[in-house]
């Protein structure tokens, strides 16, 4: 005979979809966002081009596509300064 194998149905809980945006800088969508609310801050990656920028105007309703457009308003702050 046989074993049964009883078929566990398990909750998952549900998966945080991760935080990725198009990068301005290399097309990639490999932009990451971490938001650290307790120090009112977020730190922007690139996992592709590895380019780097800490936003610190985060309050406790900003959410990562605040950040993001932040992020691109800088972005392309800095690139008209050094243009
Ligand atoms: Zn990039």
């Amino acid at each position: 005979m046989g074993r049964r194998r009883r078929q566990k149905v398990r909750r998952r809980p549900q998966k945080r979809i991760p935080d990725v945006y198009p990068c301005p800088d290399c097309g990639n969508t490999a932009i990451k966002i971490q938001i650290y609310r307790d120090n009112g801050m977020a730190t922007v990656k690139c996992g592709s081009c590895s380019i780097e920028m800490t936003i610190d105007d985060v309050n406790p309703l900003t959410e990562s596509v605040d950040i993001y457009g932040s992020f691109i308003d800088k972005f392309y702050e800095q690139r008209s300064v050094e243009a």
